[in-house]
């Protein structure tokens, strides 16, 4: 078959109308040429030697230049996080902790706007979501620890909770601020100091946020971020004198830091990948689950680690979904990512990308059938048509690995028992989705899937309240939550 005749040509686009450009205005946002590390409350060049250039994704347009922590860095910055701890966060009243996490979350907010669109800029991310998702739920974050610093004793009653120290914390690109606002606002309200790596594609906002933390005036080596890549990390995980490492990532990252921290005193809690699945049953509202499936593997172009990327489809209604899915496909609007209409934005990185692309490649080549709306790409930069397999069979990779990108599995099934088995057929437990009128139906399935967060007849929903984290491939800890808490501290 021709790639036309495959890819776009199945259902005519509903509107031939087109929206005008409605770009936010990207001057709000000034970076500056270089960024050194920010260790000690100060920023200071990389004893390296050693700088990167960072980009736009959607464009490949050099932004900034960043520091790269090599191990003396690292290690400079957990000696200003250590002191940091010993004199004065750890013994400062809860209160006074609160006090400088509801300023860091007021700033946030007043920020926003320019937040949001360096968010968009070094990630690809539509302005939209990083507008209305990324920058309210990292400031609903810190206002939500900060009600909790001065109110442990309650969390844990009887139980003495107290920090544990220097925390390192490690994180992704597909949600750079809003991981960093997850890791940071429970360390500091529990009393810890930090050491935060940024993924190295995604370095801007954490920055910025350097510059949040003097306006709040938060005492010098609370907050320390060390830029660099893989090799970062790894110094990290690996100093001696860190209590704690938090990591967002891969699940083969996740082992190699489970094995590297292994015989240590440190403590460890890993959120890692998904291959969530979201069921519709029969009897669900479709117009609704359409939407819900849209939004949960084409939200942050799939690059999301709960992502709905497996489709289970209850037999009897499976032509009338995917005739559906594949309509509204054909509305979404791919492209610049400051573009207050766009749907799907670019793919965080070329490596991402090739990820991606293979991935797909194996999907076609396994005997699954791919569909693609008819979407123009921008020509530089990096990206990848929403897509949808169906035809998949369970043992395809595409079903069973991680893509991490705008793609879509479509499974069937015929009973609610078939349903919880081939949701669970996998190595991850993230999250999954249950779509359905029957309130009973929603209890019985959340019992028996093995993810960590289930969501009815809603999909990615997330609040700074509400307890996240993974069963099996897809790591351990809780994230969020009074759970959230229990990660940064120690009770004996
Ligand atoms: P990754 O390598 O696991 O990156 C996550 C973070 O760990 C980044 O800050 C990364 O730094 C750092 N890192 C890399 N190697 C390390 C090491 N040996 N020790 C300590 N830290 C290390 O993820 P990726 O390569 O960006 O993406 C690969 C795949 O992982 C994706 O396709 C996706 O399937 C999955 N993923 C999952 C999540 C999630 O939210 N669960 C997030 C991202 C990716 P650099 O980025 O600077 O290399
Ligand atoms: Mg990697």
């Amino acid at each position: 078959m021709s790639d036309v005749a495959k890819r776009g040509t199945a259902v005519p686009a509903p509107l031939a109308w087109d929206y005008a450009p409605a770009p936010e205005a990207r001057d709000i946002v000034s970076f500056e040429a270089r960024y050194g590390l920010y260790i000690g409350g100060e920023v200071v060049e990389p004893r390296s030697g050693e700088w990167y250039s960072t980009i736009s994704p959607a464009t490949e347009e050099h932004l900034a230049e960043v520091a790269t922590a090599r191990t003396e860095d690292v290690d400079v910055a957990v000696q200003a996080a250590r002191d940091a701890f010993e004199n004065g966060w750890s013994s400062l009243r809860p209160g006074e902790r609160a006090k400088y996490l509801f300023r860091i979350a007021r700033i946030l907010l007043e920020r926003s706007r320019e937040f949001a669109v360096a968010e968009s800029l070094n990630s690809g991310k539509p302005i939209k979501e990083s507008r209305d998702v990324d920058l309210p739920i990292s400031a609903a974050h810190f206002f939500y620890y900060a009600g909790w610093a001065d109110k442990l004793e309650y969390a844990f009653p009887n139980r003495s909770p107290r920090p544990l120290g220097v925390a390192g914390q490690i994180i992704p690109w597909n949600f750079p601020l809003l991981m960093l606002a997850w890791k940071i606002a429970p360390a500091l309200a529990c009393g810890n100091t930090v050491v935060l790596k940024p993924s190295h594609t995604t370095p801007l906002t954490a920055l910025l946020f350097t510059d949040v933390c003097r306006q709040a005036g938060l005492p010098p080596g609370v907050v320390n971020i060390v830029t660099g890549d893989g090799r970062t990390g790894a110094d990290l995980v690996r100093h001696p004198d860190v209590d704690k490492i938090a990591f967002t990532g891969s699940t083969e990252v996740g082992k190699d830091i489970q094995r590297a921290v292994a015989g240590t005193r440190k403590r460890l809690t890993l959120e890692l990948g998904g291959k969530a699945a979201n069921i519709v049953f029969d009897d669900a509202a479709l117009d609704q689950a359409i939407e819900g499936i849209i939004n949960g593997i084409y939200f942050n172009q799939g690059e999301v680690c709960c992502a709905g990327s497996r489709l289970l489809v209850q037999e009897s209604i499976y032509e009338q979904v995917i005739a559906k899915l594949k309509r509204r496909m054909e509305t979404l609007r791919v492209g610049d990512p400051l573009d207050k209409n766009t749907d799907v934005g670019a793919i965080n990185s070329r490596e991402q990308l090739e990820r991606i692309t293979e991935l797909v490649a194996s999907g076609e080549e396994e005997g699954a059938e791919i569909f693609q709306p008819s979407c123009a790409l921008p020509e530089r930069g990096f990206w990848f048509r929403p897509t949808v397999f169906t035809n998949v069979a369970q043992s395809y990779r595409i079903a069973q690995e991680e893509i991490f990108g705008p793609v879509l599995s479509v499974l069937t099934f015929r009973t609610p028992d078939e349903a919880v088995e081939k949701a669970n057929n996998t190595a991850y437990g993230l999250s999954a989705g249950v779509w359905t009128e029957k309130g009973s139906r929603i209890l019985w399935m959340a019992e028996r899937l093995r993810a960590g967060v289930v969501w009815a007849n809603t999909f990615n929903r997330f609040d700074p309240a509400s307890p996240f984290g993974g069963y099996k491939e897809s790591g351990f800890g809780r994230e969020g939550g009074r759970h959230g808490l229990e990660a940064y501290l120690r009770f004996d």
